[in-house]
C-alpha cells in the first residue's frame, strides 16, 4: 500500500473527484487504480468562501515499487507504515497474583482492556456504580438537585467522560500509535467508523454509555473482573512494595501491581495516598468559567456562507489571550451544539463542564473560559493546596448560586461592565438544574476576573460577535486537569517510591483527556505486564 497525503479538494466535491485526483497525482491509468482507503480528513476553513477537504489516502495501485521510485523525493507519496498494534507479552498459565486496576475511566477501562487481552486477567475495582444506574444518579442531580458523592459525572463506569462531547484528539507525542488502538477500540465497541478517520472525531455521550458497557463485557469474556461500588480506600505496602489494596467494605484484596487510574475529582483518594506517604507534588491547572454563545454564531464566524454545512458539522474554536496582568486566558473543552452540566461531586459545590451528544445540534456552542494557575504564585502553602484552592471556588459558586445547586451566571456585557445580571436576554443558558442570575465578580480570584474581562473582546476579534452582551457565562470551571502529580519512573512506569503502584491518566497528571488517558492506559498494560514477566 502507498499512501498519500495533502491532497486537497473542495468542500462540495463528488466521490468521483477523489480517485481521479489518486490518478491524476500518480500519473497512472484507472485500470492500475485497486482501491483506497481514507486515513484523514481535515479541512482548511481560513478562506471560508473556498473551504477546502485535505485527505490523507491508503492506497492499493499496481507496480508500488516504480512508483516509490519515482516519487522518491515526494513527501507526500510513501509506502503505508505498519501502525497494527501488537502486544508486549502473553500472560504465563500460571499466574500467580492478579494486577488490580482502580478506575473505570478511559484509562483504567484501556489498562484493563490491554491487560486482560494480553491474559493478566486483572481485577478492576470502580467506586462508583455501572453506567445504567449512573446514568440515573447523574440525572438526579441535574433534574432534581440531588448528588450522590459516589455516583455523579465524575465517579462511575466510564469515568469522568462518559457525559461529555467525547471529543476524541490530543496533541500527544504517539510514536508507537497506541491512539489508533484506542479508536479502533472504540469502534469495535459501537463508535461511528468515521473517528478513524476524520481530523477531529467526537462520539457523543449517549453512544459512549453504550460503548462502556461492551468493553465491559469484553474485558469479562477474556477472564477479568469488574467490581462496582468498590472504592479502594488504603493500600498495604511492605518495604516500599505495594502488597494489596483494602476496600470501603473492609475487603482486602493481594495483588504486587496496581494501577491508579482514579482521575483528578477523587480528592479523599489524593488525601489517602499522600497520607500513605505515596510521592506527589502539586501542579498547574485552570480556573474560569463556561461560557454560551448561539451555535449559529460560530458556525458563521468559522465557516461563512458554508456554515451548517453536513461535513463540518457544528464549528468548534480554540482561543487563546496573554492578558496585560501576565495570565492566560484560554477556551478548554469547547463543546459545539452541546449543553453545559453539572460536573460537581462533592455536596454543596457548583462546578461547570460541557458535553453534547454525537449530532450537536443544541442550539448553544459552550466551552471553559480558563486562567492558567500555579503551584508557586497562587497555592505554595502544601502538596494539596490546589484541592483547597478548588474546594473555595466550588463552595463559592454554589453560595452565589442561591445554595440549591443552580449556577451562578452573568451576562457577558454586564460582566464585562461589572454590574449584575437581572435578566437573560437572547441566549438562554443550558445548565440544569438552573442559572441564578448574580455578579460573578467575586466567583472567582481578582487576577482571574481582570484577565477574562480583557480576553473577551480580545476574543471578538477573532470570532466576531464573540462578546456579544446576551452571552452567557456560567461557573466555576475548576475541574480542568488534576491538581497534582503523582510522578511515576520514566522506564518502569512505577511510582518513584511505592513499587509496584503504576499512577497513570489524568488523576496522575499523565493525561488531559479521553484519548490520551486511554493512550496512557495502554502504555501502563504494558508496563505492568513487562513486570510481572520479569519476576518470572
Ligand atoms: P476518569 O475518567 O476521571 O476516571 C477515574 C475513575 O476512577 C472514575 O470512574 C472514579 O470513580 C474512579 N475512582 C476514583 N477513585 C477511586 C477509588 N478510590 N476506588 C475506586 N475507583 C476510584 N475529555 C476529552 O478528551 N474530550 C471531551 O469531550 C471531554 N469532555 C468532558 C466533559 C465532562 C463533563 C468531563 C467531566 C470531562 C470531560 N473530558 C473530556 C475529560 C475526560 O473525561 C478526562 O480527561 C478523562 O476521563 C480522564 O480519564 P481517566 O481514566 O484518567 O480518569
Amino acid at each position: 500500500m502507498l499512501r498519500l497525503s495533502e491532497i486537497k479538494l473542495p468542500l462540495n466535491h463528488t466521490p468521483e473527484e477523489l480517485p481521479a485526483a489518486i490518478l491524476k497525482k500518480l500519473g497512472v491509468p484507472a485500470s492500475d487504480l485497486h482501491g483506497f482507503t481514507i486515513f484523514l480528513r481535515s479541512y482548511d476553513a481560513r478562506k471560508k468562501h473556498n473551504i477546502l477537504l485535505t485527505y490523507t489516502l491508503d492506497i492499493d495501485v499496481e507496480n508500488e515499487a516504480a512508483l516509490l521510485k519515482r516519487f522518491h523525493d515526494d513527501r507526500h507519496v510513501k509506502p503505508t507504515p505498519d501502525t497494527e498494534y501488537k502486544f508486549v507479552a502473553q500472560a504465563p498459565g500460571n499466574l500467580a497474583k492478579r494486577p488490580i486496576v482502580i478506575g473505570t475511566g478511559p484509562c483504567g477501562l484501556f489498562a484493563g482492556l490491554v491487560l486482560a487481552q494480553m491474559g493478566f486477567k486483572p481485577i478492576i475495582l470502580e467506586r462508583g456504580k455501572a453506567v445504567r444506574e449512573r446514568t440515573k444518579d447523574t440525572w438526579g442531580l441535574w433534574r432534581k438537585r440531588v448528588l450522590n458523592p459516589e455516583s455523579n459525572v465524575q465517579f462511575g463506569e466510564g469515568g469522568a467522560g462518559t457525559f461529555s462531547d467525547g471529543k476524541l484528539y490530543s496533541q500527544i507525542k504517539d510514536p508507537k500509535h497506541y491512539g489508533e488502538k484506542v479508536l479502533k477500540e472504540f469502534v469495535l465497541a459501537g463508535a461511528p467508523e468515521e473517528i478513524l478517520y476524520v481530523s477531529k472525531p467526537h462520539i457523543g455521550t449517549f453512544r459512549l454509555v453504550g460503548m462502556v458497557e461492551v468493553m465491559r463485557d469484553t474485558i469479562t469474556k477474556l477472564g477479568g473482573e469488574v467490581r462496582f461500588s468498590s472504592k479502594v480506600e488504603t493500600l498495604q505496602r511492605e518495604n516500599g512494595q505495594i502488597t494489596g489494596v483494602t476496600l470501603a467494605n473492609g475487603e482486602h484484596i493481594e495483588a504486587d501491581h496496581v494501577v491508579l487510574a482514579i482521575g483528578h475529582s477523587a480528592r479523599d483518594t489524593f488525601q489517602m495516598l499522600h497520607d500513605q506517604g505515596v510521592f506527589m507534588e502539586a501542579k498547574p491547572f485552570s480556573v474560569g468559567f463556561r461560557i454560551e454563545h448561539p451555535q449559529s454564531l460560530i458556525d458563521k464566524a468559522r465557516f461563512g456562507p458554508n456554515a451548517g454545512h453536513p461535513i463540518l458539522g457544528a464549528a468548534d474554536y480554540k482561543l487563546v489571550h496573554h492578558a496585560s496582568n501576565g495570565r492566560s486566558v484560554y477556551s478548554f473543552c469547547m463543546c459545539p451544539g452541546g449543553t453545559v452540566v453539572a460536573a460537581t461531586s462533592e455536596p454543596n459545590r457548583v462546578v461547570t463542564n460541557g458535553m453534547s451528544q454525537y449530532s450537536r445540534n443544541e442550539r448553544n456552542a459552550n466551552a471553559g473560559i480558563v486562567v492558567g494557575i500555579s503551584p508557586e504564585q497562587d497555592y505554595p502553602e502544601h502538596v494539596l493546596a490546589g484541592v483547597d484552592f478548588q474546594r473555595a471556588l466550588e463552595s463559592r459558586a454554589f453560595e452565589l448560586g442561591g445554595g440549591d445547586y443552580s449556577a451562578p451566571g452573568q451576562l457577558v456585557g454586564d460582566f464585562i461592565a461589572g454590574k449584575a445580571s437581572t435578566a437573560f436576554g437572547s441566549v438562554l443558558p443550558s445548565y440544569t438544574p438552573g442559572v441564578h442570575l448574580t455578579d460573578l465578580a467575586t466567583a472567582l480570584p481578582d487576577f482571574a476576573i481582570t484577565a477574562i474581562r480583557e480576553a473577551l473582546p480580545a476574543f471578538d476579534k477573532t470570532i466576531k460577535g464573540y462578546g456579544m452582551h446576551d452571552a452567557v457565562l456560567t461557573g466555576v470551571e475548576t475541574r480542568t486537569s488534576s491538581p497534582i502529580r503523582i510522578k511515576r519512573d520514566n522506564e518502569t512506569l512505577q511510582s518513584i517510591n511505592t513499587k509496584g503502584l503504576f499512577p497513570a491518566g489524568e488523576g496522575a497528571g499523565y493525561a488531559g483527556g479521553i484519548l490520551s488517558a486511554g493512550v496512557d492506559g495502554i502504555k501502563i498494560a504494558e508496563a505492568v505486564a513487562l513486570s510481572i514477566m520479569s519476576q518470572g
